[in-house]
């Protein structure tokens, strides 16, 4: 399959035991649904807290139709974006696959860090009860796993690929 910023072949690598398609022009990833499903099926206490702005608010999707199209289906991508977090990431909901570009791993990895430091977050996270609490005030510790792409990976199988369903209800009223 090609990467859809330069069309150049993607080459498939080995991390952690997951397939990872990466461009080697521009080191624009592809990542499917059933790739993750190994990090979902393995209960990652570690990496609970970087969900947790989604247990604050009600969720708030912008989805907007993506001026490029998937390579391998010729379906429209979908831009996806999360309310707090800013970061646009194209999805093909055909074949359940979002495009991470390094720009975007970069923003992703930003993101994480100020949710780390945020100070509200232990505090909430005690006020829930949650397990994740004492993680996250060793924080120190933490940094170099927060800068891990699977870090990311977990990240955007919560965001983008358990809401699917929302999200491919929320295109369906799109103009075909
Ligand atoms: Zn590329
Ligand atoms: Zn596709």
């Amino acid at each position: 399959m090609k990467c859809i910023n330069c069309s150049v072949e993607l080459v498939a690598d080995e991390y952690k035991g997951l397939t990872i398609r990466t461009c080697p022009e521009c080191e624009n990833i592809w990542v499917e649904k059933d790739t993750l499903r190994e990090f979902k099926d393995r209960t990652d206490e570690f990496l609970c807290w970087v969900d947790v702005d989604l247990w604050k608010k009600d969720e708030h999707h912008i989805v907007t139709r993506a001026d490029k199209n998937c390579t391998v289906c010729k379906e429209y991508l979908y831009n996806v974006d999360y309310r707090g977090s800013h970061i646009v990431l194209p999805v093909c909901f055909s074949c359940k696959g979002v495009w991470i570009s390094a720009e975007n791993r970069k923003k992703l990895f930003s993101y994480l860090d100020n949710v780390l430091t945020n100070e509200t977050l232990t505090g909430y996270l005690k006020e829930i009860g949650h397990e994740a609490a004492e993680l996250v005030s060793g924080k120190e510790s933490l940094k170099e796993e927060l800068h891990d792409l699977k870090t990311i990976l977990v990240l955007v199988e919560y965001r983008i690929f358990s809401k699917i369903p929302v999200l491919e209800r929320i295109i369906s009223g799109f103009p075909k």
